[in-house]
């Protein structure tokens, strides 16, 4: 049951999708950690095979457990409805298989998560999808790449590692102009900080895994959008074997209950954090579009609201550039040289083959982070 949208995000947060366990009252979701269900009558047998809602039969296809998650993110998210997947790679590959069935053609931004990137440029062509890459901030070269045959477009918000800022209402107009879908990752945000369906996305997807989950615990995928729009795309899910385990989406609901108040904590450390490192001497570049100065603060700003919150992703370049990396992420302490994002603990992870170090901050003590990465940027030349 949706819960009334003139409830808080934080009050639908922890109550939307969810109501107590029908057979026991149990509040808070149980597991139904079990692959498939007794139907008991031919009458119940056929209701399953007519899609009855309410007759569950395999879970691969549906369980309750993740159809509590699939309600909550629907409702977050402002859409009518989500599908769930096993990662984050789970939803985008199932997404772009759909979209680009046939031999249609799909405008990409040219910079995407690195696996993300692996799909779209060694493995969707051998499906025979077409695919266009542009700079996501250049509307012109996004519109100039569409095609008779291109079906949708595709970009991260806050893209990784740079953190390009996609002007999704922009964005969305142009796909509206050429009846095609745009479809974001917004991953680096999720809904507490933008919801680019209210401004004229088609679908939204998120690695789950990320903030949504929030303690990295977990693998998981969501997508959500129009139910015409989702359909397929679980439908693909359920054949490619990629839906999501009963126990990783109860991780998942927990962890989303508290998304409103971990947010607004990523994105204070984050905010000071950043400003802390663009003014470090030993800090050659950076990009946080939460700071002014940033190329995307202007557009952030716009999609967020100028008193936004902009959530804990950030890059930097270090002076001496790839030689300086070693000897800064060994030396950090309470930061944890790790790849992913989203955590509760703050990560650092250098981006293979470039010199950019990608941190994601986490919920400590500001002053903790910032005297962990004043130690570590005393080694670096000035
Ligand atoms: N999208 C973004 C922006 C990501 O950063 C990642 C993973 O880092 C993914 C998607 C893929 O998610 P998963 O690791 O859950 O498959």
């Amino acid at each position: 049951m949706p819960t009334p949208n003139h409830l808080g995000f934080t009050t639908r947060a922890i109550h939307a999708g969810e109501e107590p366990d029908p057979l026991t009252g149990a509040h808070g979701v149980p597991i139904y950690q079990n692959t498939t269900f007794a139907l008991g009558t031919m009458e119940r047998f056929d209701e399953f095979w007519a899609g009855s809602p309410n007759i569950w039969g395999y879970t691969r296809d549906a369980n309750p457990t993740v159809d509590h998650l699939e309600r909550k993110v629907a409702d977050l998210e402002g859409a009518e409805r989500c599908a769930a997947a096993a990662s984050g790679m789970g939803v985008i590959s199932a997404t772009l298989l759909t979209l680009g069935a046939g031999g249609c053609h799909l405008v990409m931004a040219d910079e995407i998560y690195n696996t993300a990137n692996k799909l779209v440029n060694e493995d969707l062509p051998g499906y025979g999808i077409g695919i266009s890459r542009v700079d996501i901030t250049d509307l012109a070269a996004v519109e100039a790449a569409i095609t008779t045959n291109t079906t949708a477009i595709y970009t991260e918000v806050f893209s990784n590692p740079s953190l390009n800022v996609a002007d999704v209402p922009a964005l969305a107009k142009l796909a509206r102009k050429h009846g095609i879908k745009l479809v974001v990752d917004n991953t680096f945000l999720s809904p507490a900080l933008y919801r680019p369906l209210e401004d004229g996305a088609d679908l939204v997807l998120h690695s789950a895994t990320k903030y949504l989950a929030g303690h990295g615990e977990v693998l998981g995928g969501v997508v959500s959008g129009s139910e015409a729009a989702i359909d397929p795309i679980r439908t693909k899910l359920k054949r490619l074997g990629s839906t999501l385990s009963p126990f990783a989406a109860w991780l998942i609901l927990t962890g989303m209950r508290t998304l409103p108040l971990r947010m607004e904590r990523h994105s204070h450390n984050g905010q000071a954090v950043a400003a802390f490192l663009a003014r470090h001497p030993a800090v050659a570049s950076w990009h946080y579009p939460g700071l002014p100065g940033d190329p995307g603060h202007a557009t952030a700003t716009r999609l967020m609201g100028k008193d936004g919150a902009f959530g804990g992703m950030m890059t930097v370049t270090l002076n001496g550039g790839e030689e300086s990396i070693a000897s800064f992420v060994e030396s950090l302490k309470v930061i944890t040289f790790a790849t992913s994002l989203g955590d509760t603990s703050s990560l650092v992870w250098p981006i293979f083959g470039t010199d950019l170090v990608r941190f994601s901050i986490g919920l400590e003590d500001e002053a903790d982070l910032l005297a962990d990465l004043d130690n570590a940027l005393e080694r670096i030349p000035g």
